[in-house]
């Protein structure tokens, strides 16, 4: 065993919030770690990032890599004039910013891998988590939004952009009138089953909603319409869903999967076989993260490790 690991920084950037960590990996591998608003004045934000992060590293003396697992879209190109920019989110003040090239300008010596928060969890529970040993898995994040990283043959699918799964089109369940709530599609997976989305067909927070409500029906039912689609699509061997709704108020993280994994066995319909795709199989096929809440950053850190070398 390697008794004297990299040290490398992390930065998960999210829609509301942005966590810094510094470390080896997770759990005691954390050595320090921050949480800032994300706000809407990025220059503010990440400046004050990097300035706790320099701090972090010149106290531990050795941060070799960082990495930055960010919400998006972002630019992923390497040859784009634009690598390293959020593109065209409506989170106010981010739209066009470029999130790499501060941290460039501040640690110009060190690897500075940047990917999809989504893809950066992904690789985190790869790693680490519930994906070890898997070369072909999806990690869902289910929260405020819905995004998907896909890893594929060990690596993240990026293509022509990067997959963006929370928009997928979703089948409308007969007597169902909920226009839903993406402010561009309407009825796309995360317009169905995000949070503000079962805040807006409920009229109360996810986390009040009683157990036996009915939202919870159309949620689940819907969201095994969505796990469908990727397992038809992509073919993995595991889904991953983070996010907080999966914790599901007071119909609990359990039966939120178990309601998940009947509605994708049925949205299949048996046509695909696999012992994993019925039954008690599926309760390893569709999974929580191993890592928690905690997936995001230590996916960035499981980039920064592997940008390291
Ligand atoms: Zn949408």
């Amino acid at each position: 065993m390697n008794v004297n690991p990299p040290i490398v920084g992390a930065i998960e950037l999210g829609g509301t919030k942005v966590l810094a960590a510094i470390g080896t990996g997770p759990g005691d591998g954390i050595l320090a770690r921050e949480r800032f608003a994300t706000g809407d004045d990025p220059a503010r934000t990440l400046g004050a990032v990097i300035e706790w992060l320099r701090a972090q590293a010149s106290r531990t003396g050795r941060m070799q890599a960082i990495g930055i697992a960010s919400f998006g879209p972002l630019d992923l190109d390497p040859a784009s004039p634009t690598h390293g920019f959020i593109t065209t989110t409506p989170k106010h003040g981010w739209a066009r910013t470029d999130v790499l090239a501060p941290f460039r300008r501040a640690f110009p010596a060190l690897p500075i891998a940047l990917d999809t928060d989504v893809n950066g969890a992904a690789i985190g529970e790869g790693r680490w988590g519930a994906a070890q040993g898997l070369d072909d898995f999806v990690y869902v994040t289910v929260g405020t939004g819905i995004g998907g990283g896909a890893i594929v043959r060990g690596k993240p699918v990026h293509g022509l952009v990067h997959p963006e799964m929370g928009h997928i089109p979703m089948p409308r369940a007969e007597g169902d009138a909920f226009p839903g709530a993406c402010r561009i599609h309407g009825r796309c997976w995360e317009g169905l089953c995000a949070g503000p989305a079962i805040a807006a067909r409920a009229g109360c927070p996810a986390e009040e909603l009683d157990a036996d409500d009915p939202a919870w029906d159309a949620v689940t039912a819907s969201m095994g319409h969505a796990l469908a689609t990727i397992t038809l699509m992509l073919s993995p061997r595991r889904i991953i869903i983070g996010g907080s709704v999966r914790k599901a108020g007071r119909l609990g993280e359990d039966r939120f999967f178990e309601r998940c994994r009947v509605s994708l066995e049925r949205s299949l319909a048996g046509y695909v076989y696999s012992p994993v795709l019925s039954g008690d199989g599926l309760r390893s096929f569709v999974v929580p993260p191993r890592l928690g809440d905690d997936a995001g950053v230590c996916g960035a850190m499981a980039m920064a490790l592997a940008s390291a070398g």
